[in-house]
């Protein structure tokens, strides 16, 4: 090889590392409690006496970059993985925490979906149905199910003595949801969302966009509740979805990113939920639409 291409490689490389650098990084939460992040996606992870517990995985890459980080930062070795739900953009790249004496965690319908349509991660070898306790070193962890809402199987996870909640993709907190809410059960989001409000927590990490208060998540249902009112509201007067587009408004929620971008995919979300989960639209005692 000639100086120049070894010249070459090594500047490539110290690019590459960079660029990747610059994407994944971790933040302390509180105590020994972390948040990891990959691009505009987060998860969660405790660093206790008996190893560590990390939640969602989120790329391969992403998970290569951190069990790196992990090892230079901690003395403690993952002892589980959680997955939050069943969507690859969370749970891929399982595999690289695959060892032995590492245990994945999930719902009992994220592990039905991840192996009846061949997910390329580990596979969770626990899984659990209404709630399960995980103690480690002195940290508690509650998962809990709370029926659905976004993906299969998709769950809360609580760190009580810390009173931060992790919720991926069902609360969104400062950012809209998300665009045409593919995969989203609104209703069943909604009675989620309210679900959790009765819980005891101070702190939301959400999997993506900022953390937030119990202020924040009432302000987020009470928008997905005036959403789903306002597109219910409009289908059964027959409106089309282009008329109700252009007749929603929620000003009030302005300030939200993609607010004014992903505001009329938002309705067309709940549109399509209405038409396809409640037939609304075949609802014979209705008026045809406008
Ligand atoms: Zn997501």
């Amino acid at each position: 090889m000639t100086l120049f291409r070894i010249l070459a490689l090594v500047l490539a490389t110290t690019f590459m590392n960079t660029v990747l650098a610059d994407n994944y990084s971790i933040t302390q939460i509180q105590d020994n409690l972390y948040r990891y992040s990959s691009g505009t996606h987060h998860a969660v992870f405790v660093v206790t006496d008996g190893g560590i517990v990390l939640t969602d995985p989120i790329s391969f890459e992403g998970a290569s970059w951190l069990k790196q980080e992990l090892k230079k930062r901690f003395k403690q070795p993952v002892r589980y993985v959680i997955y939050s739900h069943s969507h690859h953009d969370h749970v891929y790249g399982g595999q690289v925490f695959d060892e032995p004496g590492v245990t994945f965690i999930s719902h009992e319908w994220a592990r039905d979906d991840l192996l009846a349509t061949r997910a390329n991660t580990k596979i969770p070898n626990l899984v659990f149905n209404d709630e399960l306790t995980l103690h480690l070193g002195n940290t508690q962890i509650d998962l809990r199910y709370h029926g659905p809402n976004n993906g299969k199987g998709n769950i809360s996870i609580n760190f009580p003595q810390h009173r931060v909640l992790h919720v991926v993709d069902w609360v969104v907190l400062g950012r809209m949801p998300y665009k045409n809410l593919p995969g989203y059960d609104i209703r069943g989001t909604i009675n989620s969302t309210r679900d959790v409000l009765a819980m005891d927590f101070d702190l939301l990490v959400g999997g993506h966009a900022e953390m937030g208060n119990k202020d924040d998540i009432r302000a987020y249902l009470r928008y997905l509740e005036q959403l789903y009112k306002a597109v219910l509201e409009g289908m059964r007067a027959g409106k089309s979805l282009e008329t109700l587009q252009q007749e929603i408004r929620f000003d009030d929620y302005s300030h939200l990113a993609m607010y004014e971008e992903w505001l009329p995919l938002n309705i067309e979300g709940v549109y399509n939920d209405l038409s396809n989960q409640s037939y609304l639209l075949l609802r014979p005692e209705l008026p045809v639409n406008d």
